[in-house]
């Protein structure tokens, strides 16, 4: 019973600990969500749209949830919203996003027949990397979209998505190409299409990963 009550003392310890730092972080609002609760997509928009859980909530316009078929057999997930994704409100409108319907549409899908989003909802300023806390503090939304749409496979494009689904600082260039397991659905990390804007010759990259996911969903 002692070591039971040392045990808890040292978790709270923990717990306080750990607010602390994201309070020095900026972080305003903690927010525990009980692990038997299923929320909808809709709640969880309805949340995002409010969260202050990391400090990109002061200057995002809008909160760039996800987009698509709730029951996609097939999800991309990106990296943040940028500037038009920002006015929008939507994932991957801008030039990476042309480019990624079109992808898409190569695949033989139309872009409503799958389900888009990010690791993180709000916009980092002038589209910087994603801070190790942001991302932290985020996942959480990503993570409970893909348990209720439960996808055949998740295709994960750069670094961050990646590094968040397959838990691990990972090189693209060292695990593309072949699946993942993730929770049970099958994983294709590639690169993303913001990538492919600047370096056009990893296209056949892409589409050699594209290839493998309409085989998985035979496409
Ligand atoms: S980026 Fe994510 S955690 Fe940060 S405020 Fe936006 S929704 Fe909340």
């Amino acid at each position: 019973m002692k070591e039971m009550k040392d045990e808890l003392k040292q978790i709270i310890r923990s717990v306080k600990m750990y607010m602390e730092t994201e309070r020095l972080c900026g972080i305003e609002d903690f927010f525990v969500q009980p692990l038997s609760y299923q929320r909808t997509l809709e709640q969880l928009e309805q949340e995002v749209s409010g969260c202050r859980q990391c400090p990109l909530y002061k200057s995002r316009k809008n909160p760039v949830f996800g987009q698509g078929n709730q029951k996609a057999q097939l999800v991309f997930v990106g990296e943040a919203p940028g500037r038009d994704e920002d006015e929008q409100g939507q994932p991957f409108v801008g030039r990476a996003g042309e480019l990624l319907t079109r992808i898409i549409q190569a695949m033989g899908f139309k872009r409503q027949d799958v389900y888009i989003c990010n690791v993180l909802k709000c916009r980092p300023p002038e589209n910087r990397n994603p801070l190790p806390t942001e991302i932290f503090a985020c996942r959480g939304y990503l993570l409970a979209q893909l348990d209720i749409i439960k996808p055949k496979v998740i295709c994960c494009m750069g670094k961050f998505a990646c590094h968040v689904l397959l838990g691990e600082d990972v090189s693209i260039s060292k695990v593309r190409g072949k699946f993942h397991d993730y929770n049970g659905v099958k994983l294709m990390p590639t690169f993303h299409p913001a990538y492919l804007l600047r370096n056009p010759g990893a296209k056949g990259l892409v589409w050699q990963d594209m290839q493998k996911v309409m085989t998985e969903l035979k496409k």
